[in-house]
């Protein structure tokens, strides 16, 4: 058996990983001086490191560990799957068993018409698929020149080109460009851009954008609207409740397409199966990734409504896909994750039970002098770091510098708590505990302490 060695000192793993990996969204060369944190093993929601420490993930990884880690059945699953049919595709006619059983459970779980699951290997190459399908779809229908699809500032929609370019985040499109007739239009971030107006007058402004840009564009060059249901990558950005209604609105008066990209807010992490249903969203395509699997295995999806699924279908071939579509070990996984989640009624315990109370305990944090805002909703949470209580004011300092401040000293303190910007954001495992949820909340607070003291200390408390 090929063993992964890890029992090399510390500084030894840092050096070849400095000489060898290179890592995503990283400045590789100034993490090779400093030297990667080596994660070696995981158990429940605590992570280890090389050194030992016992490290508390706020993130559930990256978005996706709804289940917690170290679960024997995921395993078991994955070695029975791999004995018994380790790989076949389902491009030439044929199909397998894990992935008829992940597409019906899938139409089964999904809201409304959602009936049809298109296999990727990942979130980012969902949207990939669901750009191409959109556009497919309305040149089936006759009118190849609707192909325009209008996304958000500040989405985060995946990697790839297609991921990157739907995305709206600057610092990605500054490298390399987006790709043509994607449009982006203002984001419901109240707290960053929201002026004088009520979080509700400003929910229906930026959600009357959507109105705006399709007038301009003409609604016979539009395909598609995409959005996520809560933005995660962006910050945990909540919408305020007028938002959402509006966007369906206008989306069904122009008959456009809704493409909710639910890779972070799918599975439980809002308190229903979808953000969707948290949201009352009614969209024709689901982009799913992250909890579809907890991470376990790499597998994303579209599930598609009836009509997309039908028009797409019945116009020949569909000459897309990928040599992982439906990965048999990734779907029979995929089963026993939403089989857990099920059994265990995870999602009725962040509705009932975990999302309350973390919603309580973290409430609490905006009575700090660093906190400005402090919001969940399901297990996600955010809070806003500001020189000034009651103000929503930026810092004077770059956007940024407070925010990793206040990762660093989380960091230090052993809990995964992520910093976009000057607001920081958790989205822990759905299996968190009470006693989990104090944890954090206590490592988050001594963090915001010890980085309000530095902050002070170097001046840094300043309002823009
Ligand atoms: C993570 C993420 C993606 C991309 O998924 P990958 O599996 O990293 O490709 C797409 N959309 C949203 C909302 C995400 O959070």
């Amino acid at each position: 058996m090929t063993m992964i060695t890890n029992n090399l000192p510390t500084k030894q793993l840092q050096a070849l990983d400095a000489a060898h990996h290179m890592h995503p969204f990283t400045a590789n060369a100034e993490l090779a001086k400093k030297g990667a944190r080596v994660i070696t093993r995981a158990e429940g929601v605590y992570l280890t490191d090389s050194e030992g420490h016992r490290i508390l993930d706020g993130m559930a990884g990256l978005w996706c560990m709804n289940i917690g880690y170290g679960r024997d059945s995921m395993a078991d699953v994955a070695a029975r799957q791999m004995r018994e049919l380790p790989y076949y595709n389902t491009f030439f006619q044929t199909t397998h068993v894990p992935a008829i059983a992940l597409s019906a459970k899938l139409a089964e779980l999904a809201p409304g018409d959602l009936n049809h699951v298109f296999f990727a290997g990942s979130g980012s190459e969902s949207n990939d698929t669901n750009l191409l399908m959109v556009r497919r779809y309305w040149q089936a229908l006759g009118h190849p020149e609707k192909n325009i699809v209008i996304a958000r500032k500040n989405a985060y929609h995946g990697s790839t080109y297609a991921g990157r370019s739907l995305g709206g985040m600057s610092g990605m499109h500054e490298q390399g460009g987006i790709i043509a007739n994607i449009e982006h239009i203002g984001q419901p971030h109240w707290y960053m851009e929201g002026g004088d107006m009520t979080p509700e007058e400003f929910g229906l402004m930026r959600a009357r954008e959507l109105e705006d840009k399709i007038l301009e564009l003409g609604v016979d060059r539009v395909a598609a609207f995409i959005g996520e249901p809560v933005q995660g990558a962006g910050g945990v950005v909540i919408p305020p409740s007028t938002y959402w209604p509006e966007i369906q609105r206008i989306v069904d008066k122009y008959g456009i397409l809704l493409i909710a990209d639910e890779v972070i807010t799918g599975f439980g992490r809002t308190g229903n199966w979808f953000g969707s249903q948290t949201f009352g969203i009614k969209p024709h395509i689901m982009t799913i990734a992250k909890g579809l699997s907890s991470g376990y295995v790499p597998i994303g999806g579209s599930i598609v409504c009836d009509e997309v699924a039908k028009v797409v279908g019945e116009n020949g071939d569909f000459n897309h896909g990928y040599t992982y579509s439906a990965h048999p070990v990734a779907a029979a996984v995929a089963l026993e994750n939403l089989r857990i989640i099920q059994e265990e009624k995870l999602i009725e315990r962040v509705q009932d039970d975990i999302g309350p109370y973390l919603a309580k305990r973290w409430a609490e944090l905006a009575d700090h002098p660093l906190v400005g805002e402090a919001r969940t909703v399901g297990m996600m949470g955010t809070l806003a770091l500001t020189p000034e209580t009651g103000t929503r004011k930026p810092f004077a300092s770059p956007e940024g510098t407070v925010g990793y401040r206040c990762r660093e000293r989380c960091f230090a303190n052993d809990l995964v708590m992520r910093h976009v910007g000057d607001r920081m954001i958790i989205s822990p495992p759905l299996i968190f505990s009470h006693d989990d949820v104090d944890e954090l909340v206590k490592r988050a607070r001594k963090s915001l302490d010890e980085c309000y003291a530095g902050l002070k200390a170097d001046d840094l408390l300043k309002a823009a």
